[in-house]
């Protein structure tokens, strides 16, 4: 459809503030959960472990793993995963680099060192750059299924076999996505993911490891939850030499405010992910056929799925819109639809993070990343230039099924794309992503 584009003073096709609240409210609170976390307050039960064992062991069974267990954040999840496997002092941990911090940065707890991979279009970590990134010193691979897309466990995890690498999925953007026909966090050694507020399963502030590995799971105990560290809980002797401690030095253990909270999720959230399953791939079927924005999504038919679509990205090809920059492309939309928070190029590439390159945290004059490497890693940086030219454009987050609604946001993209010439201008500058907090100066 021709149309003057509301960013340039046309009128916009519809109002975005004033749809309804359920078509995009997250996560959904029942009745239930409210009079669950008040248990929890009244009785001062957050602290306790009864209701975190009970959620690890639905959650497990949800998983389809041995094990799972509750950690304060997903950050703190992910830093007993490398404990767990073993990543220790001047050992390497290959990642994506785009991600956020909280996958890989916590290898400085370790004196390890992040190397980073390449991304491809789906923005997912691209399985042809893994070999290029392996080095005497590699122990582990850790792969994330970046805003739900499923990483292709096909291809990552033989090279991880042959080369005797560790591999952790953080599935922070993924709970219940398939990768054909099976869930991720099943494929690794372990994996762990964060349930945060904002999350497509959202409990809070909680995270979550899980493993089928007894013996990652005593060292993932160990390491963060001091008061099951004991033998009643830990067989293997050189761990419970070290009774009541937490190995990590850190209090890992999730409280159970948020544990209460992660269990009426759970049991709800298998019926909510098809709500936004079914939701979401309406609207990209609406928009699969316009012109530099192309839904990420797994094809019909593979098996593979977006799990709770956390944060749905189209990949932004702007040589098909003339150059246009997906930053005032985002910004036409939110024109367009009066407000939707339509934003552009997900998270920066770590490598491109000035803390990578010199933050000095054990004080001894030396970047942290390479203190006790034998390669100065920060070398092979360059090699990622090409992930900075990943160009992607947020979809709406819808969580409800609305069609009448959902076709007003499709109609508000299509139109943006089908006008892009109006927006060319000579100082448009492609943007490849933020740093999480630089917006709230
Ligand atoms: C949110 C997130 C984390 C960190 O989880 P927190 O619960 O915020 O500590 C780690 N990895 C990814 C990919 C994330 O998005």
């Amino acid at each position: 459809m021709k149309k003057q584009l509301a960013l340039l003073g046309g009128k916009p096709i519809f109002d975005h503030q004033s749809e309804p609240d359920e078509l995009f409210h997250w996560p959904i609170i029942t009745e239930e959960d409210e009079q669950n976390c008040l248990d929890v307050i009244r009785r001062n039960k957050f602290s306790g472990t009864d209701i975190t064992l009970a959620f690890q062991e639905e959650f497990a069974a949800w998983q389809g793993r041995k094990y799972a267990l509750a950690f304060t954040n997903g950050t703190m999840s992910l830093s007993a995963a490398m404990f767990a496997v073993g990543v220790g002092m001047g050992d390497e941990i290959i990642c994506p680099t785009k991600t956020y911090w909280g996958t890989v940065s916590q290898a400085i707890n370790f004196g390890a060192s992040a190397v980073f991979c390449n991304i491809n279009e789906r923005l997912s970590m691209d399985p042809d750059d893994l070999e290029r990134c392996i080095g005497p010193r590699t122990k582990a691979i850790m792969v994330v299924h970046y805003f739900g897309y499923p990483a292709d466990m096909d291809a990552i995890m033989p090279i991880a076999r042959k080369h005797g690498l560790k591999v952790i999925e953080d599935v922070s953007h993924a709970h219940g996505a398939l990768y054909k026909g099976r869930k991720v966090g099943t494929f690794g050694d372990c994996a762990a993911m964060s349930m945060m507020s904002w999350k497509a399963f959202a409990a809070g502030e909680l995270g979550m490891l899980v493993t089928d590995d007894q013996k990652i799971y005593e060292r993932a105990l160990a390491y963060g939850h001091y008061e099951r560290n004991n033998p009643k809980n830990i067989t293997d002797p050189k761990l419970s030499k070290y009774p009541h401690i937490a190995l990590g030095g850190v209090k890992g253990r999730a409280n159970q405010l948020c544990c209460t909270l992660a269990l009426g999720q759970l049991h709800h959230f298998d019926e909510r992910m098809a709500e936004v399953n079914k939701a979401m791939q309406y609207f990209c079927d609406g928009i699969e056929d316009i012109q530099g924005l192309h839904p990420i999504r797994p094809e019909k038919g593979s098996g593979s799925t977006m799990g709770a679509w956390y944060l749905p990205q189209g990949t932004y090809r702007p040589g098909e819109l003339g150059g246009l920059s997906s930053g005032r492309f985002a910004e036409a939309v939110r024109a367009e639809t009066n407000g939707l928070h339509c934003w552009e190029g997900g998270n920066f590439c770590l490598h491109t993070h000035e803390f990578f390159k010199s933050f000095d945290f054990y004080g001894i004059g030396k970047p942290s990343r390479i203190a006790f490497a034998d390669r100065d890693v920060r070398e092979m940086d360059a090699a990622c230039a090409p992930s900075e030219k990943m160009y992607c454009v947020s979809l709406p987050p819808f969580k409800k099924y609305m069609p009448e609604h959902i076709d007003r946001y499709i109609e508000a993209y299509r139109t943006v794309a089908e006008n892009y010439e109006q927006l060319i201008t000579e100082n448009d500058q492609l943007n490849g992503g933020r740093w999480y907090g630089s917006e709230n100066k």
